[in-house]
């Protein structure tokens, strides 16, 4: 490692296996999820998850608009990841770029392969994710609040929808990369699974691995999935009171 111009690039693998911010290879940075935080939504879910913050809010099913979007044999959904101009370092130019439309599209297409939009023919289920603090893994966050967010608003889905990047930095394959680890590190491989049935319906990678680092990224991610999973479910049981503590809380 060496100079970029006059950034230096920070050791991201300490001799003993650590990561820049002290976490091992197959550690989450702490991840906490509410469920309902929006009273005007009909679902929707705040995510911290180390220093990104992420709000989705969920409405539907509800009449299309634009009308033609409309499909006569089930609801569209239609998805919309928004960063706020303050959320990062460098003020992000508001709006709708590039970057905003492919991440929007790829979530509203994992979720279509987990939502029973047939039981809702002729309307729009209508995801909106803002992102108001990011440090890498945002898109990933937003999975996370949106699928929390759906099943809030009482969506009939096959499953939530976990997701986490994972990613080689320092030469080791690592789980959840915060920002310097995605900025410098080798690759970045974002991915959605459906727990029940191992699916993953979002798979996306920056960078290079080999074949056997791919397989053991593939790996971790799902372990860090069916974490991030139980969490969710947490979330959703806090809400609803289900469990030893129903009807505890006011
Ligand atoms: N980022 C930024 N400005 C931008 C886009 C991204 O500073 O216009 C940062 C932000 O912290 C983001 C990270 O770069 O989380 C990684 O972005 P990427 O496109 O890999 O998506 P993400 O990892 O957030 O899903």
């Amino acid at each position: 490692m060496g100079n970029v111009g006059a950034k230096e690039i920070p050791v991201l693998l300490s001799p003993e296996g650590l990561r820049i911010d002290g976490r091992r290879l197959d550690e989450l940075r702490p991840l906490t999820i509410q469920a309902g935080a929006l009273h005007q939504a009909d679902g929707s879910a705040f995510v911290e998850w180390g220093a990104n913050k992420v709000l989705a809010a969920v409405y539907g099913p509800r009449e299309v608009h634009p009308r033609h979007l409309q499909q006569n044999h089930k609801a569209v959904i239609q998805c919309r990841y928004n960063m706020a101009a303050f959320s990062v370092d460098e003020r992000k130019r508001p709006g709708l770029d590039r970057r905003s439309q492919e991440i929007s599209k790829v979530i509203g297409e994992a979720f279509e392969s987990v939502v029973f939009a047939e039981e809702y023919p002729r309307t729009s289920i209508d995801i909106y994710i803002e992102v108001l603090q990011a440090n890498a893994g945002t898109r990933c966050a937003g999975l996370v609040a949106a699928s929390v967010a759906l099943a809030d608003a009482g969506i009939p889905m096959v499953d939530l929808l976990p997701a986490v990047a994972v990613g080689k930095v320092g030469g080791a394959i690592a789980l959840d990369l915060k920002k310097e680890e995605d900025n410098f590190g080798e690759a970045d491989l974002p991915m959605a699974l459906v727990p029940q049935s191992g699916r993953l319906v979002l798979l996306q990678m920056e960078g290079h691995m080999t074949e056997a680092e791919l397989a053991q990224a593939l790996d971790l991610g799902v372990k860090g999935c069916r974490e991030i999973y139980e969490k969710m479910k947490q979330a959703l049981r806090e809400r609803y009171a289900i469990g030893p503590m129903a009807g505890a809380s006011s």
